[in-house]
């Protein structure tokens, strides 16, 4: 690694919002498929107490030992009490009768695979909005997020300056990713929804190295989700499709890693986006022909539908205007964390 690269960010005054003019609005449906167990933790610890310890006992001990003044009890009390109480399963979000990885997790997921795309001759479309100072060499193993540094070594060890800020900075240009996935004080333009499934596909495992329970979501489950964009230039919808793993010519991405455990467990966090659908309001049928790209109006409706072959053509379309104009992303094209993290023998 050595010295960090110094890394020119290249920013441009944001798009307006409002400017859909040769742009297009719409929803991506997709499906997000495990490739082995995944589990997004729903932020909730969940504990419970052991069978056969007597909490109740504990909790009045404590209090007398309080009334006494006898710290040395209390303290005691206070182990006993952690011998009580163990972890229990911690459980992914639900919604109902679903189970789901929150749009909020699959946005951070796309925003941070385009900030770790390498930068190309010195400079990059993309900030990097992790406060973590550029890696001046590899950490060593066991040491904080080095299977994250090895996966993604090139883009760590650059120096991308500040990220765009304009709401301190005042100053509205911003990187690619910034415009497109929002920066303070500018809202962003896409909008993942919940990517949800049943609960007849969750599975209970214990992990280690510490057993910790969890209920993951189990290999080969489709997550039904949908992706919300407003106003994205073709080449920006490229952006996106290629933030998803997708590669010309295919509707199906490449594996990607995602929620706790991706990096140290084999049999945990992979899993691959393929895109069932492209939907657009009828008033953007002009646009798509401007594009030379044609979609049909679903029945009943009024959106205009990209699917099968249509669907393919916008993909293919979008995705070489974003590497034409953003060639740095080649790079992410044809690349998978979950291949790495496999090749380099990564997780356990
Ligand atoms: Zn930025």
């Amino acid at each position: 690694m050595g010295y960090p690269a110094r890394v020119t960010v290249r920013r441009a005054p944001y798009t307006p919002r409002d400017s859909e003019r040769g742009r297009l609005s719409g929803t991506l449906s997709a499906l997000l498929i495990t490739d082995t167990n995944v589990f997004v933790s729903s932020g909730k610890e969940f504990l419970r107490v052991r069978e056969g310890a007597d909490i109740r006992r504990i909790v009045e001990e404590a209090g007398t030992a309080l009334e006494r003044g006898d710290y040395a009890a209390f303290g005691r009390v206070g182990d006993a009490a952690a011998q009580a109480i163990e972890a229990d399963y911690a459980e992914m979000v639900t919604y109902g009768s679903k189970v789901c990885v929150p749009g909020s997790t699959i946005k951070g997921l796309l925003r941070s695979r385009l900030e770790l795309c390498p930068s190309r001759n010195g400079s990059s479309y993309f900030c990097m909005q992790s406060n973590v100072p550029p890696l001046m060499r590899t950490p060593n193993p066991g040491t904080h997020g080095w299977r994250h540094a090895r996966i993604w070594e090139r883009a760590v060890s650059e120096d991308r300056g500040p990220a765009c800020n304009p709401l301190r900075t005042q100053d509205y240009s911003l990187c690619k990713v910034c415009d497109i996935f929002g920066s303070p004080g500018v809202a962003g333009r896409v909008m993942p929804g919940n990517f949800c499934c049943g609960r007849e596909a969750c599975v209970p495992l214990t992990l280690p190295p510490k057993a910790m329970k969890v209920i993951a979501v189990r290999p080969g489950t489709r997550l039904e989700g949908r992706i919300g964009f407003s106003a994205l230039s073709l080449d920006e919808l490229g952006v996106l499709l290629v933030s998803m793993g997708l590669r010309r010519g295919s509707v199906e991405g490449a594996k990607i890693l995602l929620g706790r455990y991706k990096y140290a467990l084999r049999n945990m966090g992979v899993a691959h986006f393929k895109v069932i659908r492209a939907e657009f309001p009828a008033r953007f049928a002009s646009t798509l022909n401007e594009l030379g790209l044609e979609g049909k109006c679903a029945e009943g409706t009024a959106n205009v539908v990209c699917e099968g072959n249509g669907l393919t053509e916008l993909i293919n379309a979008a995705i070489d205007e974003a590497l034409e104009k953003y060639p740095q992303l080649t790079w992410l094209q044809n690349f998978s964390e979950a291949s790495v993290r496999e090749a380099k023998g990564l997780a356990r």
